[in-house]
């Protein structure tokens, strides 16, 4: 039953590359409207990022018509119906009217129709499938506007079945829950996401991995998480124990502390299977399989009892950015026994770094007259650790100590295959602290 509404015009309805692309689409004649996303935000007061259409005409009239008005016009996704346009560096998704023939769980074969009413029943979620003109009238034929109000996260139709055609519906369904749900999911939806769970088994990594990220950068997935480990699905997302408690108090410990949130350092917190797994069971990038890697690893502990030398030493070795994320996560890991101040002094300390880069190189140490090989590589590693236990800033100059490290180096000249000392060229920073080179070398 379709229902109108009328939506005050919004300034991203008649936005200078919209306009050109209407005109383009001719959307004085043809019945051009804006759907999805966009539509479902702007009925919901909320942003709108991307812009979505939907027209009765074929792609290739969309080809044509853009061409015709000098806008590129690239062929994302010819099978199903949809042409990207780009205008002004904006680009806009435009796919023609369509029903969904011969689902097989994750791929349809696609008809193009002209009917609205069709392409509204395709579309996952009631608050997705409402349409707009850019006039204002806004078509909803299936309580999309109520349920975008409220919050209600419902398929088109019965649950089962749309989940049947496309098992990636039910990751739609609590990442949509987890943005916008105000109103409990129905029992039955919730019934039917467990039943067949299975499926998603059946789906790629690449498309789980865009679902989970997407589910996790949402202000608060926590409920969204829960819901998905007792009805069965979490274990189709992540590969071995999961651990919702944690990631229920990483998100508590996020707001607490005013963090931006993280969907990696949330994945850290949610997963308990070792990194591999989940970097293989969800395909991620190289650099992403790092990041986890490292928030996952146990060394260096960072808990409560942390004192300011292990703290400066992973500061150091980490960066900023992996510590604070490791802190938050031992914090979460914790439970919620002890006292947040040594944690919130922790992560304070942590803002408040500033890198260091060792004022020596490899070039000083040769110069102090030790041999190329692995020796330069073993001094460097030691002077960095007195450094950083010095806080950085060491009390022996080089000036004071040279003389007293060159004894050393020439008494250790056979033992350890040194060439001669070269003469002091006083290029060694004050840093170079040759006491510990000279401890070093009769290690
Ligand atoms: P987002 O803000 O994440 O972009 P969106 O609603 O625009 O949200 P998209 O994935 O961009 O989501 O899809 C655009 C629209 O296409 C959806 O609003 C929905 O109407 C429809 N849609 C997308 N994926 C599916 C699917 N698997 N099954 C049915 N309809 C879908
Ligand atoms: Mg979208």
């Amino acid at each position: 039953m379709s229902t109108q509404h009328h939506l005050q015009i919004r300034p991203w309805m008649t936005a200078g590359p919209v306009v050109r692309l209407l005109r383009a689409l001719d959307a004085d004649s043809i019945d051009v409207r804006f759907v999805g996303g966009a539509v479902r935000n702007a009925v919901m007061g909320l942003p709108v990022s991307e812009i979505d259409l939907a027209t009765p005409d074929t792609p290739q009239r969309v080809i044509e018509r853009l061409h015709q008005s000098g806008l590129k016009a690239v062929p994302t996704g010819l099978d199903h119906g949809t042409v990207m346009a780009v205008v002004d560096n904006a680009t806009f998704e435009i796919t023609t009217l369509r029903r969904d023939t011969a689902c097989d769980g994750r791929h349809a074969a696609v008809e193009f129709t002209t009917d609205w009413h069709e392409d509204a029943r395709r579309r996952d979620f009631t608050m997705n499938a409402m349409s707009l003109r850019p006039d204002g009238a806004l078509f909803d034929d299936h309580g999309g506007w109520d349920d975008a109000k409220t919050g209600r996260v419902r398929f088109v139709g019965n649950a089962a079945d749309r989940i049947q055609e496309d098992y990636l519906r039910t990751l739609r369904l609590f990442r949509f829950f987890a943005w916008y749900g105000r109103a409990p999911i129905e029992p039955a939806t919730l019934m039917a996401c467990r039943v067949h769970a299975a499926g998603l088994a059946r789906l790629s990594a690449e498309r789980i991995q865009q679902e989970l990220v997407k589910l996790l950068n949402a202000p608060s997935p926590v409920e969204a998480a829960a819901l998905m480990a007792a009805n069965d699905v979490l274990q189709y997302v992540l590969p071995g124990e999961s651990d919702v408690s944690s990631f229920t108090r990483l998100v508590a410990c996020e707001t607490q502390t005013n963090t931006a949130h993280s969907w990696i350092r949330r994945l850290a917190a949610l997963s308990r299977a070792p990194t591999e797994s989940v970097a293989d069971h969800l395909k991620l990038s190289n650099s992403d399989r790092e990041r986890l890697k490292v928030l996952m690893q146990v060394e260096p502990v960072l808990d409560d009892h942390t004192d300011p030398l292990r703290l400066r030493r992973a500061l150091f070795h980490l960066g900023a950015s992996l510590v604070s994320d490791r802190i938050l996560l031992a914090w979460s890991r914790q439970g919620d026994a002890g006292s947040p101040a040594p944690w919130r002094a922790l992560l304070e300390a942590a803002a408040a770094w500033s890198p260091k880069i060792l004022p020596v190189s490899g070039s000083d140490v040769l110069d102090l007259g030790v041999k190329a090989g692995p020796a330069v590589g073993r001094l460097l590693a030691a002077v960095e650790d007195w450094w950083i236990g010095a806080g950085f800033e060491p009390s022996h100059t080089w000036q004071q100590n040279f003389e007293r490290t060159r004894r050393g180096i020439e008494k250790k000249e056979n033992a350890m295959h040194l060439a001669p000392p070269s003469s002091p060229t006083g290029s060694i920073p004050d840093a170079m602290a040759s006491r510990t080179i000279a401890e070093f070398l009769t290690l």
